[in-house]
């Protein structure tokens, strides 16, 4: 038994003393506290998983790969949106034409990483998803808004990286290759006034923090996320081919588009250009100045060479969302009921009436599965009791019964 010079045992990895520690294990030449057998596991955890072959270990890029078929890929999984999906189909296919480029080539392609704009349900998160899958390349999802700047409540910004090294069991040569959506990038522009001195509401430190990460460099990530600290075992991952899509709502960047558009219109021959300006859709003439106007640093913008929007969702693509997609809303319906053995027919006129009822309640796409959850819990919990019923056919009168019925029928209200 080890003892120290107060002749006290302690842990042998780190001197601990046993007062100190809260279990000490004792073995043949020494003893290890309980804060040391933690932090050997991890080590061990993490070399097994290195070792793993994983999930991701081949990235998807048949030789045939074009952009034309990975925006037809996303056709069948997103609707509408084909400005955004042709942007992304060209970036996502340079990215990976980048990661094949011989490391001797005097040409260097630049990262493209993918900025998106457009209103909150609109598909952008989808989009990367779907592009994710596509490829089959780790891919997280983290939000803008829990990250600040180091020494302010919150995560460290090295975390997004965390996220991905845990969907692909700590395969660091995995998260290399992967993609990352940081939603909400908007909320961490930077604004005149900032009402808090414990958290950086400012945003700017948190968008410097993640300059270079975007651009390309290794990262020390803290494996479990969160904030670092001296005794944790760091990961260390090269972001250089990490392709990071970042999306946002940026609510009023319409009136920073307007406001150019205008002194734009009025530079040039007046009546023709005003004429062909879409005052509902201003979004659609967003460049990176913009963005810059409405609060990202300069350097931040340059580090997302791609940008594209997102259309506002109308009445008639909301009904294609519910009927189109591969997994759409109907279909799983469908299939639950056919588990059933029950026969699941929803008239064209309620299409209608959920997209209809998804804009009247300003819930957008997200809402369109409360919508349907909200008229057909009644069918689910009764059916499966019901065994000789093997049709259910909902048209309208009884999705407005069900509807009236329901919680959601008091955002009308609101
Ligand atoms: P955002 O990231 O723009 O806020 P999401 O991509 O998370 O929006 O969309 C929320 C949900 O709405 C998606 O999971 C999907 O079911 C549906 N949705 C939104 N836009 C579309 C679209 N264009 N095509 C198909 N489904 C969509």
């Amino acid at each position: 038994m080890r003892r120290n010079n107060t002749n006290t045992y302690h842990c042998s990895f780190c001197g601990r003393d046993k007062n100190e520690a809260l279990i000490l294990v004792a073995g043949i030449e020494g003893h290890i506290c309980e804060v040391c057998v933690e932090q050997a596991q991890e080590i061990i955890d993490d070399e097994l998983n290195s070792n793993k072959s994983g999930r991701f270990s081949e990235i998807f890029l048949p030789e045939t790969l074009t952009p034309k078929e990975i925006k037809k890929y996303l056709d069948t999984y997103v609707i509408g949106q084909d400005e955004a999906k042709k942007f992304l189909s060209v970036a996502v296919y340079n990215h990976y034409k980048r990661l094949k480029q011989k490391k001797d080539d005097d040409i260097e392609i630049e990262k493209s990483n993918i900025l998106l704009v457009g209103k909150t349900g609109t598909g952008k998160t989808l989009l990367a998803k779907t592009i994710a899958k596509y490829l089959n390349v780790p891919f997280a999802i983290v939000d803008a808004t829990v990250f600040t700047e180091a020494g302010y409540v919150g995560e460290d910004v090295e975390s997004i990286l965390s996220r991905l090294l845990q969907v692909c069991d700590y395969n660091v040569g995995a998260a290399e290759k992967g993609i990352v959506y940081i939603d909400e990038i908007d909320k961490i522009a930077r604004k005149r006034d900032n009402p808090s001195i414990t958290r950086d509401v400012s945003g700017e430190g948190v968008q410097q923090a993640m300059l270079k990460m975007l651009e390309g460099t290794d990262v020390n990530v803290p494996p479990h996320g969160g904030r670092k600290h001296p005794e944790q075992k760091l990961i260390k991952i090269n972001t250089k081919n990490i392709l990071f899509i970042c999306g946002g709502a940026f609510d009023g960047i319409e009136k920073v588009i307007a406001r150019r558009v205008n002194t734009q219109v009025i530079g040039y021959s007046q009546k023709d250009q005003k004429h062909e300006v879409d005052r509902e859709n201003l979004l659609q003439y967003i460049i990176h100045k913009d963005v810059k106007n409405f609060g990202l640093i300069p350097e931040l913008v340059g580090r997302m060479p791609v940008l594209s929007y997102l259309e506002p969702l109308d009445v008639a693509t909301l009904k294609r969302i519910i009927v189109e997609p591969k997994n759409s809303l109907i279909k799983q319906y469908q299939k639950l009921f056919e588990l059933e053995g029950v026969k699941l027919t929803m008239t064209p006129d309620v299409i209608e009436f959920i997209a209809q009822k998804a804009i009247d309640y300003n819930l957008g796409a997200r809402g369109l599965r409360s919508i349907c959850e909200a008229i057909l819990t009644d069918a689910m919990f009764e059916y499966p009791s019901r065994k000789n019923t093997k049709e259910l056919v909902v048209d309208v009168t009884y999705a407005e019964e069900q509807l009236s019925k329901s919680k959601l029928n008091k955002l009308k209200a609101a």
